[in-house]
């Protein structure tokens, strides 16, 4: 049965209002995610404070899912009798980045998205629409596709629409993100004496920065958005010997798929040229995983919006200052209907993976937007609950466009 309006109206506040009172102790977890920064794959502290706290509020947590041990569902379900009906998930990631510790904000993304089922657990108990909420704790969105790793061991399988927040200079409820193909590239010559004997060597570094320079004459008959940005991974291992081996690590993004798959052919030809150039041998290989461009949903990012002003919550205009940035929950998107919307977590302009950014990524500000951000992923997954027909709408947008 689809409640009375208020009275959905009703359930909103209660849960909001929890949400303020969890305000301390999502800011004091989001602090101490801060200040422990765990790549990939490594992040144990942050999923058994992010558990534990979930378990405190009422959620029925299990750890350790889709053979993840970093990864978790907390699930709050409806009463006796109404134990079917959908599942919509909110996503929490807690990874950081090498070096620069939480400078992608996911310590607001993991305390978003455990504070909104939190809030529901400690407000209603069980909930009052047929179906269930999970707080699904993904892994590894820095360079380890956990998402993807999950949906390939069933975990978003009876899950209906999925939704998560991204902590960022401005708040959007939609902005698109780009493919990724990730390749490496490595290239074999010849040691030999750097200052004797250099005529007998084959210089496998030559051949890397062949590379570079090649992939700088080819971004320029690139489309716009694509984007080929790479590191050396290993320059050789001492300058009086000519480098045998050498790698690299290169991301090739674009709009879509199929413009990913093409700047891997060109990326392969470069990387061919460069070997020919300088007598070394190439072997370039690809992640099997492609990371997929978001897919909108406008049904459910008009509900999100929604949700933000019934809490006064702006919404910014697109700086358009910014190009963009690639997701694992790219994948979820072309799944199941999906929102990756943004909050404001720092001034206007400042980027993300910057030093700076991961000083606002602890600021009051966050904790502003943990909050507002907690409240709207509750409200919206509420709705999506609460009126089978907006679930519905939401489903018929996703089999109806394609990107
Ligand atoms: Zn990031």
């Amino acid at each position: 049965m689809t409640p009375a309006p208020d009275g959905l109206s009703d359930v909103k506040q209660k849960v909001a209002q929890a949400v303020d009172r969890l305000a301390d102790d999502l800011e004091r977890i989001s602090h101490l995610i801060h200040a422990n920064p765990e790549l990939c794959f490594k992040e144990e502290k942050a999923a058994a404070w992010l558990t534990e706290f979930l378990e405190k509020q009422g959620a029925a947590v299990e750890r350790g899912v889709g053979g993840l041990p970093t990864a978790f569902r907390a699930t709050i379900e409806s009463g006796a009798g109404r134990a079917a009906g959908p599942t919509i998930a909110i996503m929490a990631e807690y990874d950081a980045l090498p070096n620069i510790g939480h400078a992608c904000g996911h310590n607001v993304i993991a305390t978003s998205g455990a504070g909104a089922g939190a809030a529901i657990a400690l407000a209603l108990k069980t909930l009052p629409f047929a179906g269930r909420i999970q707080v699904i704790g993904t892994p590894a969105e820095e360079g380890g596709a956990g998402k993807v790793k999950l949906m390939e061991a069933g975990v978003f399988k009876d899950v209906d629409a999925a939704m998560m927040i991204h902590g960022r200079c401005g708040t959007q409820i939609w902005r698109p993100s780009l493919g990724v193909i990730k390749v490496k590239c490595e290239f074999f010559g010849k040691a030999s004496h750097a200052s004797s004997w250099p005529w007998r060597g084959i210089n496998a570094l030559n051949a890397t920065i062949q590379l570079f320079v090649s992939l700088d004459a080819m971004r320029q008959q690139l489309q716009p958005d694509a984007r080929v940005h790479g590191i050396i991974t290993k320059g050789g291992d001492q300058a009086n010997i000519i480098p045998e081996h050498t790698a690299a690590e290169f991301y090739l993004r674009a709009p879509t798929k199929d413009y990913c798959k093409e700047l891997l052919r060109r990326f392969e030809a470069c990387a061919q040229g460069a070997a020919t150039a300088t007598g070394c041998t190439v072997t370039v290989t690809p992640d099997p995983t492609i990371h997929d461009p978001l897919k909108p949903n406008f049904t459910m990012a008009d509900l999100f919006g929604k949700n933000l002003e019934r809490i006064d919550f702006p919404v910014d205009p697109d700086d358009g200052e910014a190009g963009y940035g690639s997701t694992d929950c790219g994948n979820v998107s072309q799944a199941l209907p999906t929102i990756h919307p943004y909050i404001r977590i720092s001034p206007d302009g400042v980027p993300g993976h910057s030093r700076e950014f991961a000083e606002w990524a602890k600021s009051p500000l966050a904790r502003k937007g943990i909050v507002a951000a907690a409240k709207a992923l509750a409200m919206t997954a509420l709705d999506l609950l609460a009126d089978p027909a907006a679930l519905k709408k939401a489903k018929d947008e996703f089999g109806g466009t394609k990107i």
